[in-house]
């Protein structure tokens, strides 16, 4: 289901989700978690990835909170001798909504290709998660003026694979080069980038129009209200900010 937001085409209600990334401790976890029900984040969808070993934690801490949780990761594999692996079913049994796949750390420190990633989001939507299927380029693409061939090829091979059932999935442009880094695409480099995504998504889908477009890299409070009153940008991919709950908090009003 598809919920309305009044101002962006598609009925697109605005997401923010947080990667905590591998940081968190049951203490730190527990101070962030009760700021966050503690606000009144009700005007847009709010969520938080952490590390695995906290789920089943943050998901008790997180009842009855409008607040949902994900994973940062899943395997494309079924459950089996896979040691290591976290399968997309044991993620929706811990009550997640979404999961992140193919982050820019995990294609480059774990070698993940397009079509890896793209089985990992089909499973993902075979088990009732939401697949948050990040796309970027690097500073040495975008310098080589390759940003729209990237991040087009890297959408296609989810396409490809997955055709309509893209309508249940969120996408996130991450540049690269601005994870982390301090350094954010302007909105006007970031709205482009999204508009070129959001013209393949209706070119390649009936509902790529309801497809939610994630902008993430450096996103503060300083910057994000801006970002998010671009066209096509339906809210972000938070990770640095997103661990300490004044920032978090106040990018998603900043989405509201
Ligand atoms: C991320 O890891 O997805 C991210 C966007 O990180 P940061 O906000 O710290 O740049």
């Amino acid at each position: 289901m598809v919920a309305t937001h009044a101002g962006k085409p598609g009925g697109r209600r605005r997401l923010v989700v947080g990667n905590w990334k591998m940081n968190g401790t049951h203490e730190a976890n527990n101070a962030l978690l009760s700021a966050l029900k503690g606000a009144d984040l009700s005007a847009s969808d709010v969520v938080v990835c952490p590390p695995t070993p906290y789920l089943c934690a943050v998901a008790d801490l997180l009842a009855g909170s409008p607040v949902r949780w994900g994973a940062q990761d899943c395997s494309h594999h079924a459950p089996g001798a896979y040691t290591g692996e976290v399968a997309a079913a044991m993620l929706a049994e811990l009550g997640c909504t979404f999961v992140i796949v193919g982050h820019s750390e995990r294609r480059a420190m774990h070698a993940e290709s397009d079509a890896l990633v793209a089985e990992k989001a089909e499973k993902a939507l075979d088990h009732g998660l939401v697949p948050i299927v990040c796309v970027g380029e690097t500073l040495a693409e975008r310098e080589a003026g390759a940003t729209g061939s990237v991040v087009e090829r890297q959408l296609a091979a989810v396409l490809d694979r997955l055709g309509d059932r893209i309508s249940g999935c969120v996408v996130a442009y991450e540049p690269v080069w601005a994870i982390g880094t301090g350094k954010t695409a302007s909105p006007d480099e970031a709205q482009a980038v999204h508009a070129l995504l959001r013209s393949t998504l209706r070119d390649r889908s009936s509902s790529g129009e309801a497809v939610r477009i994630l902008y993430g890299g450096s996103v503060k409070p300083e910057n994000a209200a801006e970002l998010f009153a671009q066209p096509d940008i339906d809210g972000g991919l938070i990770g640095g900010a997103s661990l300490k709950a004044s920032d978090f908090i106040a990018i998603c009003r900043a989405a509201a």
